[in-house]
């Protein structure tokens, strides 16, 4: 696979504008800094989709995609990010990487993508064989022992073909070998990885029980690996690879494809691999898994070509449950009915059918929970529900589920449902919801009309919360993403953890760990390998929030001791500090709770002591806060002072 450097993509991007390169393809009309036109993704008669030229990405405001020009290329025409890479060099003349125009080997690399998959497939296989015969053998006999133990039926052992990869480092690359597959091929399936010195590869998988993946038309993609001993990762995957793409693969749905429509159309969706063996093992066929990340929209619409109706059997722990959550919109957007099968604390499905048996865990089926009824549930856990401000906000939070109800008929049962649990009136209930369907109408136009506005760095939005995140969330990001420099300063100054909400949080995290590994190649590159979600967020945020400039060096100003102020950094303060607050606040909430909850004095006094901790950090956020809003003022008078 020809692996471009990092200068040669750079220099792809910088001869390949964007707005040229989509207004080949479709109408652009020019709209401020911007370009816009009807999307190329959905259908819609009003225009939706933007194009910055001066970030180079696209955003579409109706259905959310996004990227840079690469991403645009490969969604629009289908091509793999290699594919749009040596289409744009061509578009610039630019010869590829190596010298000379498009050279005859790269052009049959190229042309023979089936060729190479081909092989893939083939090395797949090959080692597919080989983790099955070790299960007979001494070198698989930790494995045999792990999945007997596991109660794992020898039926299912062969079914799913399960096999083990045993403790060696070069085992099955010897046998590879032996079959005539080259070192590369083996790395490029993702089976082995390339030895650091003198060349050559060692196995992927050691010591690990392994479940082949197979995508939905059964060809074999991947490899899951449980690691038997607890040593960690517990689940380790194939690398995505030319055939494999993670968020677009569902474990099982090879088999469960076959039963879904005998089963009133319905997928049983899980969390492990094991689970889902289990569940097949007790006649649940219709059982698939996510590999090892939470659900996709690509693995959502995948469930929908096949089913009509989506059960999720997560585990009952708080983190099952918060995936539940996650996966309910998804589900419902792709158009399934979901349930939730109301496992209990502690309880999988692996488990749950080992202790108690196939009957048990069919009658908790019987009891499915609805999406909605247990979005309310859940929900109502985060309020004080004998409160009134309690149970109006978690009416609130139930608003986007309404509206998703397929009739007004439907809509209205469930208000009713909401207004008993909730106890709050029908009435109050339509009254508030109808103020809320005008603010969301309002919001897409609002959307676009941000994108259309001139940048105005002045204008920071305020608390709302777009996407799942707070404004000074989504702020942050933007800074972290646009200006390099600041990424250690707000990493020093924030602890990640006060970031609420889950998707600005990962990519904190992936920044961090990035910024410390030294891996970080700026957000273009990040576009390229980042996951829908995050793409679309991103791009979400570098469209519609505003940066300070940078004045360059002239300009800087100055703190109280004569040094430079970078650009950046007031802004990056702002957010730190009110993401603060905000976290401060959600501690102090849930101290509140606690302590209403609790009889014990001791407990009781803890909490207490702990709320005055917490109360003095924010008292203290927001004086600094009131305090650098003046100094900046003056700050300013002073630059004025000197101007004159
Ligand atoms: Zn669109």
């Amino acid at each position: 696979m020809p692996r471009f450097s990092q200068t040669f993509l750079d220099s792809v991007k910088a001869a390949n504008p964007i707005s040229d390169v989509i207004g080949e393809r479709i109408a652009l009309t020019k709209n401020g800094k911007n370009f816009k036109a009807c999307c190329p993704f959905h259908q819609e008669k009003t225009p939706s989709f933007y194009v910055t030229p001066g970030r180079e990405i696209f955003k579409c405001f109706g259905c959310g995609k996004g990227g840079n020009v690469f991403n645009f290329l490969m969604e629009y025409e289908g091509l793999s990010f290699q594919e749009a890479v040596v289409k744009l060099a061509e578009r610039a003349n630019m010869p590829l990487e190596g010298g000379g125009s498009l050279s005859e080997e790269d052009r049959t690399y190229m042309s023979s993508r089936q060729q190479r998959q081909k092989r893939l497939y083939q090395i797949n296989q090959a080692a597919l064989n080989f983790f099955q015969r070790q299960l007979a053998l001494e070198s698989g006999k930790e494995g045999a022992e792990y999945l007997r133990q596991r109660q794992v039926s020898p039926e299912a052992v062969r079914a799913y073909r399960l096999g083990f990869a045993p403790d060696s480092w070069d085992d099955l690359a010897v046998e590879l070998r032996s079959q005539g597959f080259k070192d590369e091929e083996m790395i490029a399936a993702g089976v082995a990885l390339p030895s650091q010195e003198g060349g050559g590869c060692y196995n992927r998988f050691r010591k690990r029980v392994m479940f082949p993946i197979w995508d939905h038309a059964s060809n074999l993609v991947a490899f899951g690996g449980r690691s038997i001993d607890g040593s960690e990762p517990k689940y380790l995957n194939t690398t995505e690879t030319e055939i494999y793409t993670k968020s677009k693969v569902l474990f099982s749905l090879n088999f469960a494809k076959n039963a879904i429509p005998q089963m009133k159309k319905t997928a049983l969706l899980c969390e492990g691999y094991l689970d889902v063996v289990m569940l097949a093992q007790n006649n649940f066929v219709n059982a698939v898994a996510s590999c090892g990340t939470s659900l996709t929209q690509e693995q959502a619409h995948l469930i929908r070509r096949f089913a009509d109706v989506c059960l999720l059997a997560y585990d009952g722990d708080a983190a099952g449950q918060k995936a539940c959550m996650r996966a309910i919109p998804l589900l419902t957007e792709a158009g399934l009915l979901v349930y939730v099968v109301p496992l209990k604390e502690n309880e999988d499905p692996d488990s749950f059918l080992k202790k108690y048996g196939k009957e048990a865990f069919q009658e908790l089926v019987d009891k499915k929970l609805s999406a909605f009824t247990f979005a309310m549930r859940h929900f109502s856990q985060e309020h004080d529900m004998a409160e009134i401000q309690g149970r109006y906000a978690l009416c609130r939070k139930m608003f986007p589920y309404l509206m998703t109800a397929s009739s007004e008929g439907m809509r209205q049962e469930l208000i009713k449902e909401l207004s008993a649990f909730a106890n709050v009136p029908v009435s109050s209930i339509n009254i508030d919801l109808a103020e809320y369907k005008r603010a969301q109408s309002g919001k897409k136009e609002r959307g676009k009309r941000d994108a259309e506005k001139e940048e105005n760095p002045e204008i920071v939005p305020k608390e709302e919360e777009q996407n799942g995140a707070t404004a000074a969330e989504r702020h942050l990001i933007a800074l972290l993403l646009s200006f390099e420099e600041c990424m250690d300063y707000v990493f020093a100054n924030l602890e990640l953890e006060a970031i609420r909400n889950p998707l600005p949080a990962k990519l904190a995290y992936n920044l961090r760990d990035a910024r410390k590994e030294g891996s970080w190649r700026g957000v273009d590159n990040y576009l390229n390998s980042c996951d829908e979600l995050s793409r679309e967020f991103i791009t979400d945020v570098l469209t519609l929030v505003p940066l300070p400039k940078d004045p360059g060096r002239s300009a800087r100003s100055l703190d109280a001791s004569g040094k430079a102020v970078p650009f950046w950094k007031n802004a990056c303060d702002d957010c730190i500090r009110t993401i603060k607050a905000e976290h401060y606040q959600e501690v102090m909430s849930s101290l509140d709770e606690q302590m209403k909850m609790t009889k014990d004095p001791e407990v009781l006094r803890q909490l207490l002591e702990k709320h005055k901790i917490y109360s003095q950090k924010k008292r203290e956020v927001n004086r600094i806060r009131t305090f650098n809003s003046m100094a900046n003022e003056s700050t300013q008078e002073k630059e004025n002072d000197d101007e004159q």
